[in-house]
């Protein structure tokens, strides 16, 4: 690297980055491209900046994968894809404060910088944008990005300005990092349909990647607030993924009624004393607009509280 950038380097990722023993990429380095054999990671914005310039300049495609931290499997899978797809690829680890609401849990949000720089490493990320909130948001901040409707249902009734903390975030680290491709979990699959709806809206030049869910052994969907849970709970809050493969087959077997898909599935959920249900619903998975009968490309998704950990889990499926 040049002597212009401040970059901390990872000094464990060389002994463990797989491009130090030729298992980096299936695909081959631009001609001229600087061989990349250490994973950066930074906190500036210019830094960042000046990286991905110098990328372009090689020539090379660029991915991001926006995170915020605490990173398992389904992060995991997202920066593999990202890293197939792309020349190079940041993962931007961020808990966005502007994201939470008052009483929700950013003092508590689990964080392992360490462990995060370890998965990126052996990934194959190029750099991670981790950055402190100073950084990202001036004192007299004041610009917001919202998307109106599409993010006003689900998890946007409970949590009314979730997705402008979401957008607004994005917005930036799209402006910083300019990437060609940015990849979103199914996940959270609201969110990634109002990522699309701010992309097409805005005339954003990005494309976005969509990724399946990924799931522990026993169907729980791999979330990093999996934590919260103790024993009793992280058996309860397998009522989401039963609750979401019954839906999804009952449709597949030929239901079209939501309200008879969502009555089966509350019924499930219901049954767990642990449990309390914030929302079982069936929309458009692209408008997030109620539907009454299954029909298109269908959403149905479900926000539980178990005990005081609020988890989502959702299935989508093409009618
Ligand atoms: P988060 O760190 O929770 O904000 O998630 C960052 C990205 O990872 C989002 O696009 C999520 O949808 C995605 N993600 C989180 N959990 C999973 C999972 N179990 N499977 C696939 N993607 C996930």
């Amino acid at each position: 690297m040049p002597g212009l950038f401040y970059f901390k380097r990872y000094a464990e990722s060389r002994t463990a980055h797989p491009c130090l023993i030729g298992g980096c990429r299936d695909r081959e380095e631009k001609p001229g491209a600087e061989r990349r054999i250490i994973m950066e990671i930074t906190g500036s914005i210019s830094e960042v900046r000046a990286q991905v310039k110098e990328w372009r300049k090689q020539g090379l495609t660029v991915g991001l994968v926006p995170t915020m931290g605490y990173l398992h499997e389904g992060h995991k899978s997202l920066i593999d894809r990202a890293v197939a797809e792309n020349d190079r690829v940041v993962v931007s680890d961020f808990v966005n404060p502007i994201q939470f609401g008052v009483n929700e849990d950013l003092a508590t949000y689990p964080r392992d910088i360490e462990a995060d720089k370890r998965l990126c490493g052996e990934a194959g990320a190029d750099l991670i944008f981790h950055p402190e909130a100073e950084e990202m948001y001036a004192p007299d901040f004041s610009t917001y990005v919202e998307t109106e409707k599409v993010s006003k249902g689900l998890c946007g009734r409970t949590r009314p300005t979730h997705f402008r903390g979401v957008c607004t975030v994005v917005c930036k680290l799209f402006h910083i990092v300019m990437p060609d491709r940015a990849y979103f979990g199914q996940k959270d699959a609201q969110q990634l349909a109002v990522i699309r709806r701010m992309v097409r809206d805005l005339d954003m030049d990005i494309q976005i990647v969509g990724c399946p869910i990924i799931r522990e052994a026993d169907g729980l969907a791999k979330s990093s607030r999996n934590t919260y849970l103790n024993k009793e709970e992280r058996k309860a809050a397998l009522v989401l993924s039963r609750a979401v493969f019954y839906g999804e087959s009952m449709i597949k077997n030929g239901e079209r009624d939501a309200e008879a898909v969502l009555e089966a599935m509350r019924g499930l959920i219901e049954a767990e004393p642990l449990a309390r249900i914030d929302y079982v619903e069936m929309v458009d998975a692209d408008s997030i607009q109620p539907l009454a009968r299954a029909a298109g490309r269908v959403l149905v998704a479900v926000a539980v509280y178990i005990g005081r950990t609020r988890l989502i889990d959702n299935f989508i499926l093409e009618v």
